[in-house]
C-alpha cells in the first residue's frame, strides 16, 4: 500500500496501537488523522479538556517519530474522505468501536470508502478482548459476568503491538491547530469544569501504570478502602486509549487476579454494549419493573452533594472536583439513587455522564443499569445500605470528612450521622438534615 490514513477516534496511543502498527509496517505514507466531531463536543467540559490534551500529547508524539496528526473539524466521515482523496490514500483504518454512534459510523466509513475505491479495514485495540469474539452456547453475548470472565480468562489474547519507531507521514500537509486549552493546569471558572482533574495523554498515562504496577500487591485488600485511594485511576487512560487495555492486563500479570478481574468488567460491559447497543435508554433486563419517581428537588440535592447523607455527598462532591469518583462511592451514590430515592437510573447516568472523565456508554450504563437493578446483576433486589457501607468502608469518617468541608471538625466515625450529634453540635454545622426529615 502507497499511503493509508489511520482514523484516530479513543485510541489515542501509539503504543498496541494495531492500527497504526499495521499502517506502518505496510503503506510507505501514514497520515494520522483525529476529526473534531461536533456532534461529540461540549457533552463533558472535563472530557473535552483531557481529549485535547490527549491529542497534544499524541500529536507530540507522533513528530517525534517523523510523523505528525492532522487535526479536521466537522463529519468524521465526510473528513477522512477528503483527507483521503487529498493525498490520494488507498487505504483508511480505524479501531473498531461499540457505540450505535460509532459503529454507524464505521459502517458509513466502510460504504463511502468503497464507493471511492478505498480499501478499508477496522481493527481491534480497544478492549483485552474483541467484544464479538466470546460468546456462550446458544447466545450472541454474555450476560452474566462469572462465566463471561472464565471464558475471558481463558482465552487467546492477541499480542500487543510494539510502537512504531517511524511515522512516514508525507510533508507539506495542512496540519490543523489543536484546540486552545484554558491556561494553567486547573480549567478555567467559567469553563464548567472540575478543578482537580487528570491531565490527559498517552505520556502521563503511562507514567501513571508504571507508577501503579509497584502498587498492585495491595489492589486486593485495599481497592475498597475509601479514603485510602488505592485504585490505579487509570480509567479516564482507558476511556481515552491513552492506554492499550491489552497491555494494561498483560502488564498486571495475573488474569485471575482481583485487578485484571476489574478490568475484565470493562470488556465485560463492551460485549453488552455490543449486543444491546440501547444499553443507555432501555432496561437492558426484560421484564425489569421500572417505576420511577420524578422529584427534581431531590435530584439536585444528589447531583450537589446536599442530601443530609455525608457519604452520598463525598462521592458527589468528590466528582464534581475531580471528575472521578471511588468505585465504591459510585456504588453507594447510584444505589442511593436509585434504591432508596427512587429515582430513574437514566438521570443519574447522565449526571455522571456529564462529570466523569472516564465516563462512556457502555462502562457508565452498563454499571448503572447494574446497580438499578435493571441490568445484569443476578440478584437485581441487591440493596445498598448507604450508612453500613460508610462505617464499613470509610470506618473512621477520612473520607467524608475530606469532601465535606462542613462536617471536618466532627471527629471519627460520627460523622457519619450528624443527626444524631447533640441538638447544640447540630446547630451549629452548616450541613442539612436527611432528605427524609425535610
Ligand atoms: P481500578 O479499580 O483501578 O480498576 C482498573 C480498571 O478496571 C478501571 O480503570 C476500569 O477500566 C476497569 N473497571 C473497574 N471496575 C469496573 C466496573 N465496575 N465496570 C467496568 N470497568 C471497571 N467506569 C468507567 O470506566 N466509565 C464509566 O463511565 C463508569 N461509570 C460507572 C458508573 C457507576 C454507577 C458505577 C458503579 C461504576 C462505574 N464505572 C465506570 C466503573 C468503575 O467505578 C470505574 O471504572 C473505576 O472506579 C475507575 O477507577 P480506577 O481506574 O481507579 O479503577
Amino acid at each position: 500500500m502507497r499511503t493509508a490514513v489511520v482514523l484516530f477516534t479513543r485510541d489515542l496511543r501509539v503504543h498496541d496501537h494495531p492500527a497504526l502498527a499495521t499502517a506502518c509496517a505496510t503503506a510507505e505514507r501514514v497520515v494520522p488523522l483525529f476529526v473534531l466531531d461536533p456532534r461529540l463536543a461540549g457533552r463533558s467540559p472535563n472530557r473535552d479538556r483531557f481529549l485535547h490534551q490527549s491529542l497534544a500529547d499524541l500529536r507530540t508524539i507522533l513528530r517525534g517519530r517523523g510523523g505528525d496528526l492532522v487535526l479536521r473539524h466537522g463529519d468524521p466521515v465526510a473528513e477522512t474522505i477528503r483527507l483521503a482523496r487529498d493525498v490520494a490514500a488507498d487505504g483508511v483504518a480505524v479501531s473498531a468501536d461499540v457505540s450505535h454512534y460509532a459503529r454507524q459510523r464505521q459502517r458509513r466509513l466502510r460504504d463511502e470508502c468503497e464507493r471511492h475505491r478505498i480499501a478499508y479495514r477496522d481493527f481491534p485495540g480497544l478492549t483485552v478482548v474483541d467484544p464479538a469474539a466470546l460468546t456462550p452456547t446458544g447466545g450472541d453475548h454474555y450476560k452474566v459476568f462469572t462465566p463471561y470472565f472464565r471464558a475471558w480468562s481463558a482465552a487467546d489474547w492477541r499480542s500487543a503491538c510494539a510502537a512504531p519507531d517511524r511515522v512516514p507521514t508525507p510533508e507539506g500537509l495542512t496540519v490543523g491547530r489543536l484546540p486552545a486549552l484554558p491556561a494553567g493546569e486547573s480549567p478555567q471558572p467559567g469553563t464548567g469544569g472540575s478543578p482537580q482533574v487528570a491531565v490527559g495523554g498517552e505520556t502521563v498515562g503511562r507514567r501513571r501504570l508504571r507508577d501503579w504496577l509497584g502498587n498492585l500487591d495491595q489492589y486486593g485488600d485495599r481497592h475498597d478502602d475509601l479514603p485510602g485511594d488505592a485504585t490505579s485511576r487509570l480509567s479516564p487512560y482507558l476511556r481515552f486509549g491513552c492506554l492499550s487495555p491489552l497491555e494494561v492486563a498483560t502488564a498486571a500479570g495475573d488474569r485471575d487476579g482481583p485487578f485484571v478481574r476489574q478490568l475484565c468488567w470493562r470488556d465485560f460491559h463492551y460485549q453488552v454494549a455490543y449486543a444491546f447497543p440501547d444499553l443507555a435508554t432501555t432496561a437492558y433486563r426484560r421484564g425489569a419493573k421500572e417505576e420511577w419517581r420524578y422529584d427534581a428537588a431531590a435530584l439536585d440535592a444528589w447531583q450537589t452533594g446536599h442530601t443530609g447523607l455525608p457519604i452520598v455527598d463525598a462521592g458527589m462532591r468528590q466528582l464534581r472536583a475531580e471528575g472521578w469518583m471511588h468505585n465504591r462511592a459510585r456504588l453507594i451514590t447510584a444505589a442511593y439513587l436509585t434504591k432508596e430515592l427512587g429515582l430513574d437510573w437514566r438521570a443519574g447516568r447522565a449526571w455522571f455522564d456529564r462529570w466523569l472523565l472516564d465516563g462512556d456508554l457502555p462502562n457508565n450504563s452498563g454499571n448503572w443499569q447494574w446497580v438499578a437493578g435493571t441490568g445484569n446483576d443476578t440478584r437485581p433486589n441487591r440493596r445498598f445500605n448507604p450508612l453500613r457501607q460508610a462505617h464499613r468502608f470509610d470506618p473512621a469518617g477520612d473520607y467524608v470528612r475530606r469532601w465535606v468541608p462542613e462536617l471536618a471538625d466532627v471527629t471519627g466515625a460520627a460523622v457519619h450521622e450528624p443527626w444524631r450529634l447533640p441538638l447544640a453540635v447540630r446547630a451549629g454545622l452548616d450541613y442539612p438534615p436527611p432528605l427524609s426529615e425535610r
